[in-house]
């Protein structure tokens, strides 16, 4: 399949529908219920796309969670790419950009890369409690380690839905005054990610505009880096990138009871969705022999 049917089967009215059935309370506390039920629609839809999904359990305080794992081999064991984004939220927030918006990021990812086969694993990953200090993403990577997984790059899906003609940025980073781009914060081990993201989206999604961002050791200096389950990766030394619209840098509504759907800005949503599937191949299947 050539990569720009890889980035126009990325559908706006499909993340839509995800959008739909993901944004309402789903913090661990008051929104458990929410919470749940995110996480068996997301475990539904990528199952319905043939995914086998595992759950993979951690128990923090004295209860279970889970992140969701949905994979498919690659034709050499070449290692792996990972897609991932949390589906939990702070109490008393619907959460439609923190992290609905990733959520149904991935679902769509997870579906314009449906049916094809990779050199590389491709490893869809639905964390929970990232809020909470991202447990559910140390686990994994835990996990990987022990077994020696060798991960070629994890793209990170963490709010990807808002726009905003306003942008500021920390002391001491650069950033265009108007926030319509898409933030790609790797860290050294992680440039060839950002290039590989950048390169991806100026040929087959032009209109969306990508800024790199890329920190020095793990992103220690610069915490708001760090607020992510990329991070226990980079601790871990593996690659990996954080694809954001840059949080509470531009969108007011941030861990609010305003952050609802309707502030969202779907097309760049989906834009950021389809240029995410274009590296996730690019970066699974090198020779682009994706067929
Ligand atoms: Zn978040």
């Amino acid at each position: 399949m050539p990569l720009d049917l890889v980035a126009t089967s990325v559908s706006e009215r499909e993340a839509r529908r995800h959008l739909d059935r993901l944004v309402g309370p789903r913090d661990p506390f008051d929104g458990h219920a929410g919470m749940e039920a995110a996480a068996d629609y997301v475990a539904d839809v990528l199952r319905q796309l043939g995914y086998p999904v595992v759950e993979d359990q951690f128990r923090v305080e004295g209860r279970w969670y889970r992140n969701l794992v949905a994979s498919i081999k690659g034709s050499s064991s070449d290692g792996e790419v990972l897609v991932v984004a949390h589906y939990d939220t702070v109490p008393d927030t619907p959460g439609a950009d923190d992290n609905a918006s990733g959520v149904a990021g991935l679902l769509e990812v997870a579906r314009a890369l449906a049916g094809h086969r990779f050199q590389k694993d491709l490893v869809f990953i639905a964390f929970a409690l990232e809020e909470y200090g991202y447990p559910g993403s140390l686990h994994y990577v835990q996990q990987a380690t022990a077994r020696r997984a060798r991960i070629a790059g994890v793209f990170d899906l963490e709010m990807i839905g808002y726009t905003s003609p306003i942008q500021t940025a920390p002391p001491g980073v650069p950033a265009p005054a108007v926030g319509d781009f898409i933030g790609i914060i790797g860290n050294r081990r992680s440039e060839g990610l950002v290039s590989l993201f950048e390169e991806g989206a100026a040929r087959f999604v032009p209109s969306l505009p990508v800024e790199g961002l890329i920190v020095e050791g793990n992103g220690e200096d610069l915490p708001v880096v760090r607020l992510s389950d990329h991070a226990p990766f980079w601790d871990a030394g593996y690659p990996a990138v954080m694809i954001t619209d840059t949080a509470f840098l531009r969108n007011p509504h941030y861990h609010q009871r305003t952050d609802t759907l309707d502030t969202l800005d779907l097309p760049f949503l989906r834009n950021v969705a389809a240029a995410t599937a274009v590296a996730a191949a690019l970066l699974a299947d090198p020779a682009h022999a994706i067929d």
